[in-house]
């Protein structure tokens, strides 16, 4: 018997680009439970990433959807009403990008249009899919939604600079939408992960530095491991969260809870 059965239930993960994504993480955990998984893409480029992922799970949906497109994100969320009769009940948003020489020197000399790419995509995605999302949330009688961020959002990790940002804004999102969908029986929350060696993470200067600072200075004296991240999304999102909405869930095996 399952502990957590999300039989007959429709989740949308956008955020897969391979197997180490924590989107693939949280879908693993998802369909482990019995949710049915649709899963989106960005461009050709990652769809056969996406497809062959997609394939170890019978019934998985895979859709385009670049969150920078409007159009896209509209065509999107008309093909899952179409596909499940107006319905959605999860939506994972685990998405974030900053440019590379954004990532790196010094934060000052972030660009206007630096700025605006990674609030963009990591920070306003979660509206533009919300939005969307929230009438078939609604239509499914209430759903969950979960965003991923990192400790950069409240102190400062070299070199995450444009990105520590976002992810504030990205937090106050989450409680600002948490507010104003309660009401619609819609919880959204945040987990917030230590690091793990991913396609984007790798991306920042000095991470393994950052993976090991974390190792020795955690009261678990470990880093955490995805199917961690994937665990703690299953019960915010599942009925054993019910009553837990804004909330930002730190997985780090208790890293932030250290100052020396
Ligand atoms: P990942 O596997 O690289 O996932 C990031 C995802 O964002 C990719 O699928 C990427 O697609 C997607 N993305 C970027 N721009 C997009 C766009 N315009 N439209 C649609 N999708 C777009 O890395 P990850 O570490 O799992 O990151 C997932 C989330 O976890 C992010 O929000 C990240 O900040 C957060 N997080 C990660 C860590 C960590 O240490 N790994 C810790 C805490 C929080 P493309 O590959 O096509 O760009």
């Amino acid at each position: 018997m399952r502990t957590i059965d999300l039989s007959g239930r429709v989740a949308l993960v956008a955020g897969v680009a391979n197997q180490r994504s924590l989107a693939w993480a949280i879908a693993e955990a998802l369909a482990d439970a019995g949710a049915r998984l649709i899963l989106t893409y960005q461009g050709e480029r990652l769809e056969r990433n996406v497809a062959e992922l997609a394939e170890t799970r019978p019934g998985t949906l895979t859709f385009p959807c670049d969150v920078t497109n409007d159009v896209e994100i509209y065509a999107l969320f008309q093909r899952i009403a179409a596909a499940n009769d107006g319905k959605l009940d999860v939506l994972v948003h685990s998405i974030a990008f900053a440019r590379r020489e954004d990532l790196e020197g010094e934060f000052r000399n972030t660009s206007r249009d630096g700025w605006h790419v990674a609030l963009d995509i990591s920070a306003y995605s979660l509206l533009a899919l919300t939005s969307r999302a929230a009438p078939l949330l609604e239509a499914a009688g209430g759903g969950s939604i979960l965003s991923l961020t990192f400790q950069a959002s409240q102190r400062v990790f070299p070199n995450y600079n444009v990105m520590g940002s976002a992810k504030a804004a990205l937090e106050h999102a989450v409680r600002q939408l948490a507010s104003e969908l309660g009401e619609r029986r819609i919880r959204v929350n945040a987990i917030s992960a230590g690091p793990i060696s991913t396609l984007s993470a790798r991306g920042i200067a000095g991470f393994t530095d950052i993976l090991g600072h974390y190792r020795e200075k955690a009261p678990m004296r470990r880093n955490i491991e995805p199917e961690e991240v994937g665990k703690a999304a299953l019960f915010l999102l599942s009925e054993m969260g019910s009553g837990i909405t804004g909330e930002v869930l730190h997985v780090d095996c208790g890293f932030h809870i250290m100052a020396v």
